[in-house]
């Protein structure tokens, strides 16, 4: 089934007297447990079309249908619901808060959606098992390598159980075989059903998607099954 629908999506930035069009036409369809990566050279638009496929921001142009609604003219606190409830964020930097330790950062995502405390350490406990850190709970940041870090942010991102993850250069920040450990991860997260799109400058890394789409001046360059997919089991 489908989850993600974009008709024709554009988004134009205005700067003084300057004109940008980050995405020009864009319709792509994806469905319920595809897993996915975007390709393309720097400025051609991959960050700006997760943000809107994330919620994090609305198109100028088009229409866009995520599990069904229509979030193209939704209000930010709308969004934000939205993406509360549909979307696991992974980032290249990770973005852990470093005076939280692992369980308090996977569980924070659950105080919004009013989980009392004992609710929240032990479903954080769970994804953190899930991700391999359940002897992990108690450290910061700074007490992990960047690998385990990336896991406490998956797990995290896994924590209300999204829709979808979307993981926008989640192996820039990390050595070859780490980055091969995350992938490892993302398949395990695609065999249970989840649906993956991430966002990677690196060949190497795209090949573990199992669809690969290229971007070029805000325009879909190329979108195609790849049959040569990678697995680092
Ligand atoms: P990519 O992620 O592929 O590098 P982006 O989506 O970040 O591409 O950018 C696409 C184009 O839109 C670029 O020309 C970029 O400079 C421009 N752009 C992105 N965000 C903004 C913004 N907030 N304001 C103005 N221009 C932007
Ligand atoms: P990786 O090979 O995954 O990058 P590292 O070689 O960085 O991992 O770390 C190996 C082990 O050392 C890990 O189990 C990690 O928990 C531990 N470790 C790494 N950095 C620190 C630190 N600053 N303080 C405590 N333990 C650490």
């Amino acid at each position: 089934s489908i989850i993600i629908e974009t008709h024709h999506i554009s988004k134009v930035y205005r700067m003084g007297a300057e004109v940008i069009n980050a995405l020009q036409d864009v319709s792509i369809t994806i469905n319920r447990g595809e897993y996915v990566a975007f390709m393309g050279p720097s400025g051609s638009g991959k960050s700006t079309l997760m943000n809107i496929i994330g919620c994090l921001d609305t198109p100028t142009g088009g229409t866009y249908i995520l599990n069904g609604n229509d979030v193209s003219n939704m209000t930010d606190n709308e969004l934000a619901e939205v993406r509360n409830k549909e979307i696991g964020f992974v980032f290249q930097t990770f973005n852990l808060l470093p005076r939280q330790t692992s369980l308090e950062n996977v569980a924070l995502p659950l105080i919004y959606a009013g989980y009392n405390k004992t609710q929240r350490e032990e479903r954080a406990q769970k994804a953190l098992e899930s991700v391999g850190l359940g002897n992990r709970g108690k450290h910061k940041p700074n007490e992990l390598s960047g690998g385990q870090r990336q896991r406490v942010a998956i797990a995290r991102a896994l924590i209300n159980d999204p829709s979808i993850i979307l993981a926008d250069e989640p192996t820039g920040n990390l050595d070859t075989k780490t980055s091969y450990e995350i992938m490892e991860l993302f398949e395990n997260l695609h065999a249970k059903g989840n649906t993956i799109i991430m966002v990677t400058h690196e060949e190497d890394i795209a090949k573990y998607a199992h669809r690969i789409v290229r971007l070029r001046d805000g325009l879909i360059e190329s979108d195609t099954v790849n049959d040569n997919i990678a697995t680092a089991a």
